[in-house]
C-alpha cells in the first residue's frame, strides 16, 4: 500500500528556528528518498537559488495519521550535500563521535504554554487568574488547563517510540512540561524536535497554540525553560567528575548563555527558580544556581548534574553539543 512520511526540518527564521513540514506519498516498501523544498519560503535562501535538500536522518512511525504512516526528521544540506549555514545537527554528530568514549547522557525538560487568542490558556480575557501556588502538579479544573493535550501528547511520544520519561504541569497557569531522556546527546536532540512538532501538530486539533517563548507573561510569572541533565560514564560512578563538570561550566559560562536560546536575559532574572544570566553558579538541590546537583546525587556520590539555564527555546542541538564540548573536552 503506498504510505505518507511526513518530512520534518528545523527552518531558518530568527531569531528562532520555527519547524517546517510537508508530505510525500511513498510507494509499498520504499524508502524514503532525499527530497528538497523551496528555501526561499524558510528564510532558508534567495529566489534566485533556492532549493535546499533535505536529507532523512530519523524515522519513527507517524502515530497521528497511524498505519503505516511515518516521521522522517531531515537535516537541511546545500545541493553540494555540504550542511546548510542552519543545519546545526551537523556540527552535534562530528562532537557526539569524538566524546562517544565517555558515554554522555542527556535528559531535557521542555516546559511549554498553550496559548489562545494571544494569552495562556486559562487566563481570563480581561486581568489575570489568581496567583502561582497551587499550579505546579494540579488538579483540579479550578487551576488545570490543557491536561487532555499534555495526556495525549504523551502518548504519542511512547507510540511514536521516544523516550519520554515524564511529564507534569508547571509552576505557571496553562503551563507544561514534557522529559525526555536519558538517552545519546544526538538522538536527544533529535527526539526533542520529534517531540516538539508532535505537540505543535496536536494542539491544532484542541485549537491551542503552543508557545516556548521563554517568558510568555511579563511580572510574577514564572519563565519557560528547557533544564538540560547530563552524566558522563565517570560522573555516574564518582563525585569528583560530577564537580569537575560544574567547574567546567563555570569557565565557559557566556558562551552557553549565549547558545541558550534567544531572549535568555528576560528569563535568567535571578527571580523565579532562576540565576541571573550574568552569574554563574552551582549548588546542592538549589534551584537558584546556574547549575543544580540533585540532592540524591550528593548522598550517592555520583550520577548527573541539571543545567537549568537552556530557554523553552533552545536549539537541542547546540545546548548537547556546547555540553558535550565543554565538559568532555575539559575532562580529556
Ligand atoms: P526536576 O523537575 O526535578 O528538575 P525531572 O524529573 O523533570 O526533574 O527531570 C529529570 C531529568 O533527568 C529527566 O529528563 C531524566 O531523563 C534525566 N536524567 C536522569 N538521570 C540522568 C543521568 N544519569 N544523566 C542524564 N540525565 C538524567
Ligand atoms: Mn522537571
Ligand atoms: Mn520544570
Ligand atoms: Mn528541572
Amino acid at each position: 500500500m503506498p504510505h505518507r512520511a511526513m518530512y520534518i526540518w528545523v527552518d531558518g527564521t530568527e531569531p528562532s528556528h520555527l519547524l517546517r513540514s510537508k508530505t510525500k506519498v511513498l510507494a509499498e516498501g520504499e524508502e524514503p528518498p532525499i527530497w528538497g523544498f523551496d528555501g526561499s519560503s524558510t528564510n532558508q535562501a534567495p529566489g534566485n537559488a533556492s532549493d535546499v535538500v533535505l536529507k532523512p536522518v530519523k524515522i519513527v512511525p507517524d502515530p497521528i495519521r497511524g498505519g503505516d504512516d511515518i516521521l522522517v526528521l531531515c537535516e537541511c544540506l546545500n545541493t553540494d550535500m555540504t550542511p546548510h549555514v542552519t543545519n546545526t545537527r551537523a556540527a552535534l554528530v562530528e562532537v557526539a563521535e569524538r566524546y562517544a568514549h565517555l558515554d554522555p547522557w542527556f535528559g531535557m525538560e521542555q516546559e511549554y504554554n498553550f496559548m489562545e487568542e494571544g494569552r495562556p490558556h486559562g487566563f481570563p480575557r480581561q486581568g489575570f487568574p489568581q496567583p502561582q501556588g497551587p499550579y505546579y502538579c494540579g488538579v483540579g479544573s479550578a487551576d488545570i488547563y490543557g491536561r487532555e493535550v499534555a495526556d495525549a501528547h504523551s502518548q504519542l511520544c511512547m507510540d511514536a517510540g521516544l523516550a519520554i520519561s515524564g511529564t507534569n504541569a508547571e509552576v505557571m497557569a496553562g503551563q507544561w512540561e514534557f522529559q525526555i531522556g536519558p538517552i545519546s546527546p544526538l538522538e536527544m536532540a533529535d527526539q526533542l524536535i520529534l517531540a516538539r512538532w508532535m505537540l505543535y501538530r496536536l494542539a491544532e486539533d484542541f485549537d491551542l497554540e503552543v508557545s516556548i517563548h521563554p517568558k510568555p507573561i511579563a511580572g510574577d510569572w514564572n519563565g519557560a525553560g528547557c533544564h538540560t541533565n547530563f552524566s558522563t560514564s565517570a560522573m555516574r560512578e564518582n563525585y569528583d567528575a560530577v564537580i569537575a563538570a560544574c567547574e567546567a561550566l563555570g569557565k565557559n559560562a557566556d558562551e552557553h548563555v549565549k547558545n541558550y536560546g534567544a531572549g535568555i536575559e528576560l528569563r535568567l532574572t535571578g527571580e523565579h527558580e532562576t540565576q541571573r544570566f550574568d552569574t554563574f553558579s552551582y549548588g546542592v538541590s538549589d534551584r537558584g544556581a546556574s547549575v543544580r546537583i540533585p540532592w540524591q546525587v550528593e548522598k550517592d556520590r555520583k550520577g548527573y548534574i541539571e543545567d537549568r539555564r537552556p530557554n523553552a527555546n533552545c536549539d537541542p542541538y547546540i545546548v548537547t553539543r556546547l555540553i558535550t564540548e565543554t565538559v568532555c573536552g575539559d575532562a580529556s
